[in-house]
């Protein structure tokens, strides 16, 4: 017995926890459920007939909210038989047999490894009436090859390795997601590709250390390469990456961003502490020399980047010196943004049982200063940009004020959030439509536009948004060793970051 009704398809809900890897394998979770034949569930229906966690591992208190919710389904899924609840991603990874036995109403607990083996697995546990739990400890198959449905029409995640060969103390990713593996180039490119041809104009290549894309195929250029291939393919407007790694940057990179068209002059590296000594109690092999040189330099061959990172405030032993020169190292480098963390503990990391853990008090207050710091330096930043022309990629979700305020809002190909006045254009711009418009005020998080866009471009992820359709990518897996001479894109079929 099922809850669909007689004849009509299962219905399916993912709830997405933790960062962008996450994100996007969340698209893969969709796409291989709606392969399988399962339709998702409307937003406000509160009886799907399939609910994923897909769980993330990162934060002190994960697993109290994964427990949390899912005492909450156990009653509605009391209700509804034949209802299945699913628990993956990294919290599955870690806990694994640990979830069922908890809560044994759970149906299916699936790593970070086998995210293709989810339908095979809810089809099972319905079979035997029992919980199914798989958990791999190395890679089953790239997850790139899984069918993906895509959640915007103009914009798509691709990855091009996953896994991590660092050991960053503070991080969970090395024990739960493994030592890097790499995505062949022509793999990649083929995807990104698939997406072009899906209407696609902006794709983020996604691995937890970029720059050391090519370590196991044995090419430490490899990551610069595909940045100049992905500059070959027509219909591409906007190219970005994420994460990069300081120990790992190479010249070249730079060198591939500043002379390959389509990539954007965005950056965002973690600096993570300004310090070397906490650096090195981080476990984090550069110190801050190196991470503000390769910022020299980036800057040199791009005056227009726009730099932004990641900072962990308060981490175990870090003093009030230490803390300066991470305060010292934002207003010398002057990022555009920066997301700021208070050091919490992770269980399971090296980190979470080292001596001097800081008292909240002094995190917090630490915490408050930094982000005073960085504001003001974004700020000024912005500012900078009053009166210049700026293109942007309209977006969705990206304006909650948009209805009050009457302004659309998208991207500038620096990655800075616009919210802008539609003028004699209002009505025909859609989502993944380009538009130029002049910034008329910058706030700390974002430039405004008032004046008349100076143009509108349709464009065929405009028309997807339109007309409904999402990019679906079917599971691209073509082998191919070299960059520069993929195979023939797949055809779309149906169904499509911890630093
Ligand atoms: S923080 Fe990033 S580089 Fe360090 S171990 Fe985690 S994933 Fe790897």
């Amino acid at each position: 017995m099922t809850t669909a009704a007689a004849g009509s398809p299962r219905t399916y809900q993912v709830r997405t926890y933790g960062c962008q890897m996450n994100v996007h394998d969340s698209e893969r979770i969709s796409g291989l459920l709606e392969q399988a034949g399962y339709v998702r569930a409307p937003q406000a229906d509160d009886t799907p007939d399939i609910v994923v966690f897909n769980t993330c591992a990162v934060r002190e208190n994960a697993d109290n909210r994964l427990y949390g919710n899912l005492g909450h389904l156990r009653p509605v899924k009391d209700k509804h038989p034949g209802m299945q609840i699913a628990v993956g991603g990294c919290l599955a990874q870690k806990d694994r047999g640990e979830i069922v036995r908890r809560a044994p109403w759970v149906d299916v607990v699936f790593g970070t490894h086998n995210i293709g083996a989810l339908p095979v697995l809810l089809e099972r546990a319905r079979h035997n009436a029992a919980a199914e739990v798989e958990i791999l400890e190395s890679l089953d198959v790239f997850p790139s090859t899984l069918p993906t449905r895509r959640e915007s029409t103009y914009a798509g995640w691709v990855s091009i390795s996953v896994g991590c060969n660092n050991t960053c103390t503070f991080c969970i990713v090395p024990s739960l997601r493994g030592k890097e593996k790499d995505r062949r180039p022509g793999d990649i490119l083929s995807e990104v590709r698939a997406l072009v041809d899906e209407g696609v104009l902006e794709v983020t290549l996604l691995g937890q250390n970029v720059n050391s894309y090519g370590v196991e195929f044995g090419d430490r250029y490899a990551f610069g390469k595909l940045l100049r291939a992905t500059g070959e393919i027509d219909g591409l407007e906007r190219v970005r990456f994420t994460s990069p790694h300081p120990k790992d940057f190479t010249d070249d990179v730079i060198a591939a961003m500043a002379e390959t068209p389509n990539v954007c002059h965005s950056l965002h590296m973690p600096l993570q502490s300004g310090s070397d000594d906490v650096l090195k109690a981080m476990r984090r092999s550069y110190r801050s020399e190196r991470y503000l040189g390769i910022i020299e330099k980036v800057r040199a061959a791009m005056p227009d980047a726009a730099i932004t990172t990641d900072i962990i405030v308060g981490f175990p032993g870090e003093t009030e010196a230490d803390f300066q020169r991470t305060l010292d190292v934002v207003r010398e480098a002057r990022f555009s943004s920066a997301f700021t963390f208070q050091y919490s503990k992770r269980p399971g990391t090296p980190a979470a049982t080292m001596d001097g853990q800081l008292p909240k008090q002094v995190v917090q207050e630490r915490y408050e200063r930094l982000v005073a710091a960085v504001e003001e330096i974004s700020w000024a930043e912005n500012k900078r940009l009053v009166g210049e022309t700026v293109e942007v990629l309209v977006a969705v979700g990206e304006g909650r004020k948009d209805e009050r305020t009457g302004r659309l809002s998208g991207r500038a190909r620096d990655g800075r959030l616009v919210h802008f006045d539609a003028g004699s254009f209002a009505g025909s711009i859609r989502p993944g439509d380009i538009v130029h418009t002049t910034v008329t005020y910058a706030a700390p998080h974002h430039l405004n536009a008032d004046g008349a866009p100076l143009s509108h471009r349709r464009t065929r992820a405009g028309d997807a948004a339109e007309a409904g359709r999402s990019p679906r990518t079917p599971g691209v897996l073509l082998g191919l060793p070299t960059i520069g001479a993929p195979a023939a894109t797949p055809a779309p079929t149906t169904g499509c970051a911890a630093h």
